[in-house]
């Protein structure tokens, strides 16, 4: 076998650890501000609030009005709040909708970021910034919005609720599975796919069972971390590109449409990509894409887009969408194949 790639690591600081939040103080000093501004969204307002108090005065206030999806217009009023304010950093407390804003916040301003995640959707640990304006969903990739300092406390995970929990473990998922296959995959982003995706495989159903089992929760983000790295490292493909046309044009939810869609397009890829998508065979049981089926069912996930409230006929627009530009994917795509795929995710029938 001949072996060749290239491998960049990431600069992040990563801080991991059952209580490491308290801490958070330490490195706004770290890094040489004095002047946070706290961010959430307005569900996660109380706890974005306790933070702030317990930074005293190296916190300048608090914004929670954090969205889905990163609408300019939030982004816009939250950079007005920092810069009235003084702040000379965010810090970002949630899932990815939170991480968006924080990162969307230092593409404008260069503000240094320390996010402290509640989810396992990973976008803390990735240069990737999805942004929406006038109904249009865009992403791009920039080293600007890399946050600086990424603090990972289990602690705050425990009443992370049990659906969502496995829901965002199914996001984190997709993203080591695809990245087993990408074009620019190496040796280590693999290692951290497989490691990422046992460790959510072990962790999802004792949160399932025991919704606040530290261990397990401590397993789950670890797992989070590995797969949200492995997204900023290489390319995605058909998942992805699937996952963001039916967020982006039918507004169904990020970590619902991952979870859904991951055994289907991961079984359409397991025929051309079969060597590398034999771990996860060997981690799910039986082929990926039925065993990334039956682990869904298992730990209670949603199963079918019709459940979503799509219906057939926004499917035929789907997969005109999902294939109008060309992109990296290890079996070719054509209009009818999506389309029979997105029938089955819709039906929610065990992929083959
Ligand atoms: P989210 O951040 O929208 O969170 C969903 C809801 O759950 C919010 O109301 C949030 O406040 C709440 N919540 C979060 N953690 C909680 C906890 N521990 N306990 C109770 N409630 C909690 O959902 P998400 O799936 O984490 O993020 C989705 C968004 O992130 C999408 O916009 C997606 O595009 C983006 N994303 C971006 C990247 C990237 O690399 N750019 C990667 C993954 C996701």
């Amino acid at each position: 076998m001949s072996l060749s790639f290239t491998y960049q690591g990431s600069p992040a600081q990563i801080v991991f650890g059952s209580g490491a939040s308290k801490r958070v103080g330490e490195w706004v000093e770290k890094i040489g501000a004095s002047r946070a501004l706290v961010l959430t969204t307005s569900h996660q307002k109380a706890e974005g609030e306790a933070l702030a108090a317990s930074l005293g005065k190296l916190a300048v206030g608090t914004y929670a009005d954090a969205t889905m999806h990163t609408p300019v217009d939030v982004t816009e009023e939250a950079v007005a709040r920092a810069t009235e304010l003084g702040a000379d950093c965010v810090v970002a407390l949630g899932g990815g909708s939170t991480t968006g804003l924080g990162k969307a916040i230092a593409l404008r301003t260069d503000l240094p970021q320390i996010v402290i995640p509640t989810t396992y959707a990973g976008s803390e640990v990735t240069s990737i910034l999805g942004q929406t304006e006038n109904g249009e969903k865009t992403t791009l990739r920039s080293p600007r919005v890399l946050p600086e300092v990424v603090i990972y406390d289990p602690d705050l995970t425990l009443g992370l609720p049990v659906a969502m929990s496995v829901t965002s473990g199914l996001n984190a998922i997709a993203h080591a599975a695809e990245a087993l296959y990408a074009p620019d995959a190496n040796p280590i982003t693999s290692l951290m796919a497989i490691e990422g995706m046992r460790a959510l495989k072990e962790a999802l159903p004792v949160i399932v069972a025991t919704p606040t089992d530290g261990d397990a929760r401590a397993k789950a983000l670890y797992g989070a971390w590995l797969c949200g790295t492995v997204l900023g490292q290489v390319a995605m493909s058909l998942h992805h590109k699937i996952c963001h046309t039916l967020g982006g044009s039918f507004d169904t939810p990020h970590a619902e449409t991952h979870a859904i869609m991951l055994p289907h397009t991961i079984g359409f890829n397991a025929e051309a990509a079969g060597d590398a998508l034999a771990p996860v065979g060997e981690i799910f049981g039986g082929t990926p894409g039925q065993g990334l089926y039956e682990f869904a069912k298992s730990v209670g996930s949603p199963l079918a887009l019709k459940d979503l409230g799509l219906t057939e006929a926004d499917l035929d627009r789907a997969a005109e969408i999902a294939t109008r530009n060309p992109y990296a994917n290890p079996r070719p795509i054509d209009q009818a194949s999506i389309r029979a795929l997105l029938q089955d995710a819709w039906e929610g029938s065990r992929p083959p």
